[in-house]
C-alpha cells in the first residue's frame, strides 16, 4: 500500500484514528481527520466539510456508525476508496493472523492464545478490539510475527481484505441490536471472519453453539466441542483430546465456570495450527487469569463476597457469570444502557438468585422481567444506590455479582469505569 504523498483523510478519532495518523505521517501522507466530536475540532488537520474534498482514500474507525452514515454514502458516490482500519493495517503488516471474534469471551481467548504462543517461543503481537489497535503495531511486525487479533463487528463490518490465516467464531449471541438492523444482519458481519480464507487456511468453530457452528459452511474447520468428538478438540475422560492426541488435563485448568471451558477449548484448538508442545499449553493454561472486570474477585466483607464482572454487556455474557458461581447464593447487579436484549434467557433459567438489583436506564425493563419469574428485585435509578445497597443488605455468605448485561454508557464512559466505580464502593465501604 502506497502512503507517500497521498491525501488521506482518517474518520474517528479514537485510539485506531490516532494510529493509523501516526503511521500515515511516518509515511509523509498528507493527513487530515474528521470526527463528528466537537471537542476535536480546534485539533490541527481537522476538516470541516469533508464532503467538499478530494482524497485519494479513506480509512474508517470502528466506532463509526455505517448504517445511513450520509458521508460514507457521499464517498461512495465519488469513487474514493474507504478502508476499515483493521484492513489498512492488514495490508501493512507481515506474519501469520490468529483472528478472534464471537460475541463473548474474545478477550479472555486472545490472551489465552497468545500465552500458549508465546510460551512455545512464538514472536506474538496480541491487538485489536483489546485495545492496542492493529494499525499501533502492524508495521512492527515481520515474516515471522504472529499477530493474535481480537476482532469486533464494528471492525468486520466494513473489511474486505482482512485475511487470516487462522480464525475463530467463538459464539453468537444477541448483542449490539441497537446498532445492527438485526440479529441476521449481525451473524452476517460474523461471517466476514472468513470471508478471505483459502483452503489452507484454518476456521475454528464452537461445535456446542447453535449459531456459529453453522457459519462458513465452505471453510476447512476444526471444531471444538465439550462432548466426545471423533476429530477436532474436545474433553474426554476430564481429559482435553485433540483427536487421539492429549492436550491437557481438566485439573490444570484454573478458569471458573463452562464457558471460561469453552475458552480454553478454543484456544487450544486455535493453537494446533501452531507447533506448540504440551509443557507450553499447560504452563499457560494453569498460570493464566482473566484480565480485569472479567469475574474479578474483588475481596469479601463480613462473608459477603464481591464479583467485579462489569465486562459482561449483553445477557448471554451474564448468564457465563451467574453458571459459573451457580454453587454460591447471588445477589446480581443487572441495569446501564440496555441493548434491546430479552432478560428473559436469563431469569427463566434455574439458578440461585437470591436477589436482583437493578438500575440505570434499563432498569424498568429488567425490574418487569423479573418480578415476571418471581425474583425478589429492587430498583435504583443511579448505580453508586444499587452497589451501596447491596453492601449493606448482603448477609454473610452471599455472593454479589456486578455482572449487568448492558453497556456503562448511560452512567459512565466505559464498563472498565463502572468496574472500577464498583470496586471503589466495595473498598470504601470497609473503611
Ligand atoms: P469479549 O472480549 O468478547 O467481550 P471477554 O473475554 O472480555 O469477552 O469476556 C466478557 C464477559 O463475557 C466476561 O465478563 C464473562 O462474563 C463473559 N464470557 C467470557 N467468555 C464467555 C463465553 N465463551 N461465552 C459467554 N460469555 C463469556
Amino acid at each position: 500500500m502506497r502512503l507517500k504523498n497521498k491525501n488521506v483523510l482518517v474518520y474517528g478519532l479514537g485510539d485506531s484514528g490516532r494510529a493509523v495518523i501516526k503511521v500515515l505521517q511516518e509515511h509523509n501522507a498528507h493527513v487530515s481527520f474528521y470526527d463528528e466530536n466537537p471537542r476535536y475540532w480546534d485539533y490541527v488537520g481537522f476538516v470541516k466539510n469533508p464532503m467538499d474534498k478530494h482524497f485519494d482514500f479513506v480509512v474508517l474507525s470502528p466506532g463509526i456508525k455505517v448504517i445511513k452514515n450520509t458521508l460514507l454514502e457521499n464517498f461512495k458516490e465519488r469513487n474514493i476508496p474507504v478502508y476499515s482500519e483493521l484492513d489498512f493495517a492488514y495490508l501493512l503488516s507481515k506474519g501469520k493472523i490468529v483472528a478472534v471474534t464471537g460475541t463473548n469471551g474474545k478477550t479472555t481467548v486472545s490472551m489465552l492464545v497468545n500465552r500458549i504462543l508465546k510460551e512455545a517461543g512464538y514472536s506474538t503481537f496480541l491487538c485489536g478490539n483489546i485495545g492496542l489497535p492493529f494499525s499501533a503495531i502492524c508495521e512492527k511486525t515481520t515474516k515471522e510475527s504472529v499477530i493474535v487479533c481480537e476482532v469486533s463487528n464494528f471492525q468486520l463490518e466494513t473489511s474486505r481484505f482482512f485475511h487470516p490465516n487462522v480464525a475463530c467464531i467463538l459464539n453468537i449471541k444477541p448483542d449490539h441490536l441497537d446498532r445492527h438492523e438485526s440479529f441476521e444482519e449481525y451473524v452476517r458481519v460474523k461471517e466476514k471472519i472468513s470471508q478471505k480464507m483459502k483452503a489452507k487456511d484454518l476456521l475454528v468453530s464452537n461445535l456446542d453453539d447453535e449459531v456459529s457452528r453453522g457459519l462458513c459452511k465452505h471453510r476447512k474447520r476444526l471444531y471444538f466441542s465439550k462432548k466426545i468428538l471423533k476429530k477436532g478438540v474436545f474433553i474426554k475422560n476430564e481429559q482435553i483430546f485433540y483427536g487421539k492426541k492429549k492436550l491437557l488435563d481438566l485439573s490444570d485448568v484454573t478458569l471458573r465456570g463452562e464457558k471460561n471451558l469453552e475458552n480454553v477449548l478454543a484456544s487450544l484448538a486455535i493453537s494446533t495450527a501452531f507447533k506448540v508442545d504440551a509443557e507450553s499449553i499447560k504452563t499457560a493454561v494453569s498460570t493464566f487469569s482473566l484480565a480485569s472486570h472479567r469475574m474479578e474477585l474483588v475481596g469479601s466483607i463480613n462473608g459477603v463476597t464481591f464479583v467485579d464482572d462489569s465486562k459482561a454487556t449483553n445477557v448471554a455474557s451474564t448468564i457465563a457469570c451467574v453458571e459459573a458461581f451457580s454453587k454460591e447464593r447471588i445477589v446480581l447487579l443487572l441495569g446501564g444502557k440496555g441493548k434491546e436484549i430479552d432478560y428473559a434467557e436469563l431469569f427463566s433459567l434455574d439458578y440461585p438468585i437470591k436477589e436482583v438489583v437493578c438500575f440505570g436506564e434499563d432498569r424498568e425493563n429488567i425490574f418487569a422481567s423479573a418480578k415476571q419469574f418471581g425474583y425478589h428485585t429492587t430498583v435504583f435509578e443511579k448505580f453508586d444506590d444499587a452497589v451501596k445497597y447491596s453492601i449493606s443488605n448482603s448477609q454473610s455468605g452471599d455472593y454479589v455479582l456486578l455482572s449487568p448485561a448492558c453497556s456503562s454508557f448511560d452512567e459512565f464512559t466505559s464498563y472498565a469505569e463502572r468496574g472500577e466505580r464498583f470496586k471503589t464502593l466495595v473498598v470504601g465501604s470497609v473503611q
